[in-house]
């Protein structure tokens, strides 16, 4: 598991493509693959990308990056460590770093929680967490980010409908990325099968009333009936943290 980022960033490869031919890249696969096997979706990944290519996870379960990992062994996972995770998610990153054929890398925001503390005044996120997401996730994955062409993410379409156009490939144009959700299309069912059938490591909240896992003052358990995201940012209107908008 690796925490500092410079080192990381120049291990990648050198980038095979230009901005230009990135887009055009991800216009072409967003039709061509639209209708793909997730696994078909991260061999080309794989294959078009190598390692310039990484998969950010919550490490709310492995999926994606088992998925990945089967295309590409060694693949770069990264986790944005905001300080405020539930230590099931700490230890979920741990075993995922310990068990699988991945490269986790760890990435955390400029301040620490008590030096945001210090300069924006405690518990940020119950007051502005807009603000909060944007120090503690937005800014940290857009730095992470620079050295590769290509990220995967395990957003998929039924979470809600903010997320019901994902495309299986996109053009990420704010990062100047292509952006990839090959579990766009897949329903629980199909998550809960793959973990089934692989052993993929989860998250051991899913089993205990969470629905959705992200730092755990933002968090709560959901009631039967209630949308899967309906436990992040309970009593705020706000359903995403920033990283997909
Ligand atoms: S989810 Fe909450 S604690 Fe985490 S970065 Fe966003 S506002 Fe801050």
């Amino acid at each position: 598991m690796t925490t500092a980022q410079e080192p990381v960033r120049e291990s990648l490869p050198a980038q095979r493509h230009s901005k230009a031919e990135l887009r055009r890249l991800a216009l072409e696969a967003g039709r061509a693959l639209e209708d793909a096997d997730a696994l078909d979706v991260m061999r080309w990944a794989a294959d078009t990308f190598g390692h310039r290519f990484c998969v950010t996870s919550s490490m709310e379960d492995a999926v994606v990056a088992h998925l990945a990992s089967r295309a590409l062994p060694g693949v770069h996972v990264v986790f944005l460590d905001t300080g405020y995770h539930f230590p099931e998610t700490i230890g979920t990153r741990d075993a995922v770093a310990a068990v699988m054929d991945v490269e986790v890398i760890t990435v955390t925001p400029r301040q620490s929680v008590a030096e945001q503390d210090a300069r924006q005044g405690a518990r940020l996120h119950d007051r502005d967490p807009d603000l909060c997401c944007a120090l503690r996730k937005v800014l940290p994955l857009e730095e992470s980010l620079r050295g590769y062409d290509a990220w995967a993410t395990g957003l998929r379409r039924e979470e809600s409908p903010l997320r019901s156009l994902t495309p299986v490939v996109g053009w990420d144009d704010r990062r100047k990325k292509v952006k990839i959700s090959p579990i766009a299309r897949w329903s629980q069912q199909d998550v809960d099968r793959y973990v089934a059938e692989h052993g993929v490591l989860t998250n051991p909240l899913l089993s205990d009333g969470y629905a959705s896992i992200g730092c755990a003052p933002c968090t709560r358990r959901v009631q039967d009936g209630e949308d899967a995201r309906a436990g992040r940012w309970s009593g705020f209107d706000k359903t995403e943290c920033g990283l997909h908008v």
